[in-house]
């Protein structure tokens, strides 16, 4: 039988979601499950097992129509051994031998990278990127990911620990970060950030979603906060954009449905801060492939391995 089928696998803090793919990367299934139903790392793996099983059950397939699984985890991982160093917003991994656990009880070959960089691969391969050999794409939410594009692939760096835009360090004496390092980019644009300051503004209950759609009916004072993000946000771009001439930046996550009220500000940031040469040349662009672009990239994972 021609092997012809992908299972991808996204695992964030909230959702993991599951999906069978066919060998040119289309969603031919999915599931979707509570991150936090799984109450610890057993479960949560067995769950991972249990959407395998059933999408090899319910689609059937045998082992030998499958190239493989490939699992995008929200945090350092070692691709190579396939160990997820540990989890920031999962409680319980450390060191964990994910490859070997899987394998061992799927009998398939199974590729885990970490979500952001799998995100910039899918946005590279066939989303917002799919022009430019040089760029950078990020994630902003809870944590801010990123994933770099150097000369047409993914730079990985010698631990696979390159592009971690989110510890970029923008203040020397700012707050502590869950990286324990101090004055991180994700410590101000970061989810938990951001809506403590909305709050502040907006009133108690108020969610980032809202203030997005505040902005879109041009509420100033929501425009205005946006802007402000988009500004802390284009100062670090611009510090990157500066050291390593990128042709595209692209922002993803759900910050990024502010819409223009963030991305104006970030491209008005970068025109005015970063060198001249580099600030024309970049373009900052919104992701395209949305919630999806984890899974497209779990799916090049297997593809290309
Ligand atoms: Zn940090």
């Amino acid at each position: 039988m021609v092997k012809k089928f992908i299972i991808a696998i996204d695992l964030g803090g909230t959702n993991l979601k599951c999906a069978l793919l066919d060998s040119r990367l289309k969603i031919k299934a999915r599931s979707y499950f509570n991150t936090r139903s799984f109450d610890n790392k057993p479960k949560l793996i067995q769950g991972i097992i249990q959407s395998v099983e059933s999408f090899m059950v319910n689609h059937r397939l045998n082992r030998s129509a499958v190239l493989g699984i490939g699992i995008g985890m929200p945090g350092p991982v070692d691709t190579r051994k396939g160990l997820v160093h540990f989890l920031p917003n999962i409680p319980g991994w450390k060191e964990v031998g994910l490859k070997k656990i899987l394998e061992h009880k799927t009998k398939l070959p199974v590729f885990i990278d970490n979500d952001a960089k799998l995100m910039a691969l899918a946005e590279y391969k066939c989303g917002a990127a799919k022009k430019y050999k040089n760029a950078l794409c990020l994630t902003l939410g809870t944590g801010v990911g990123g994933g770099l594009i150097i000369d047409g692939a993914l730079y990985r760096g010698p631990d696979n620990a390159a592009g971690e835009v989110g510890h970029l360090i923008i203040n020397e004496e700012g707050l502590v970060c869950g990286c324990g390092g101090r004055g991180c980019l994700e410590t101000y644009i970061g989810n938990n950030h951001i809506i403590r300051e909305a709050r502040k503004l907006f009133g108690p209950g108020i969610t980032l979603e809202e203030v997005s759609a505040l902005a879109g009916k041009k509420n100033a004072k929501a425009i205005n906060f946006w802007n402000q993000v988009g500004e802390k946000l284009g100062v670090a771009v611009s510090t990157l954009v500066n050291v390593l001439n990128l042709e595209a930046v692209v922002i993803g996550g759900g910050v990024s449905h502010a819409g223009n009220a963030l991305f104006d500000s970030v491209r008005q940031t970068v025109r005015s801060r970063a060198m001249r040469v580099q600030g024309q040349r970049v373009k900052i662009l919104k992701a395209k492939l949305g919630v999806d672009a984890g899974i497209i990239g779990a799916g090049y994972l297997v593809k290309e391995s």
